[in-house]
């Protein structure tokens, strides 16, 4: 079986693919021929998803899944949310987009964010979402150098370590991308 996952993020698709089972190949968006920018349009991480994946479908006619990401501050109403990647401009710059969370927060007590992910997949003519979040903390200063985007400044709930402070084997375990593809590798194997 073949099913193609909505990203161009080859070390995403490596990632995902080392969850997946075995009969189950993964397909780029290069791989189907798709060059064009997905449109990401939609006001919610799960809108957008969705958004992703019937693009594909309609467009190119494959069955497929897509992920989508944001981190939601607490004290800042959900926010970047669905402007994670362009927080501080279109430049996404991850260390332009940690500044200006950090400084969005100074004097504000609750520091309450979550991250979460959410995978729409298109199969045999249905529909199905995953979620999966991370809770924890924003920190007051960026620690370690692992990872990506906003992990110098997360800390998920119970650790005294930030996401960039950790293994991505221990990230996958306990982050959002990690858990939303255990939810979807589950229902492949249900099926
Ligand atoms: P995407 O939807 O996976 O491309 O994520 C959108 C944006 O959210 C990224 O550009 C990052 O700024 C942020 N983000 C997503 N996942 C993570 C993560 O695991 N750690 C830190 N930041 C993340």
């Amino acid at each position: 079986m073949q099913l193609v996952f909505a990203t161009n993020n080859l070390n995403k698709l490596k990632e995902v693919q080392s969850l997946i089972p075995e009969h189950i190949k993964l397909l780029s968006l290069k791989d189907i021929g798709c060059f064009e920018d997905v449109p990401e349009t939609q006001l919610t991480i799960k809108g957008n998803a969705i958004q992703k994946v019937d693009y594909i479908k309609e467009h190119y006619g494959y069955d497929c899944f897509a992920d989508d990401t944001g981190l939601e501050v607490e004290s800042l109403n959900g926010e970047p949310g669905i402007f994670s990647a362009r927080y501080a401009g279109e430049q996404r710059d991850a260390i332009d987009n940690m500044d200006k969370l950090l400084h969005n927060l100074e004097n504000k007590p609750n520091r309450n964010a979550q991250f979460k992910t959410v995978i729409a997949l298109h199969l045999n003519g249905k529909l199905e979402t995953f979620t999966g979040i991370c809770k924890g903390k924003i920190t007051t200063t960026k620690h370690g150098n692992k990872g990506f985007g906003y992990d110098p400044i997360f800390k998920a709930d119970g650790y005294t370590k930030t996401f960039a402070e950790i293994s991505l084997e221990e990230k996958n375990r306990i982050g959002h991308r990690g858990k939303t593809v255990r939810f979807l590798v589950n229902f492949l194997n249900s099926i």
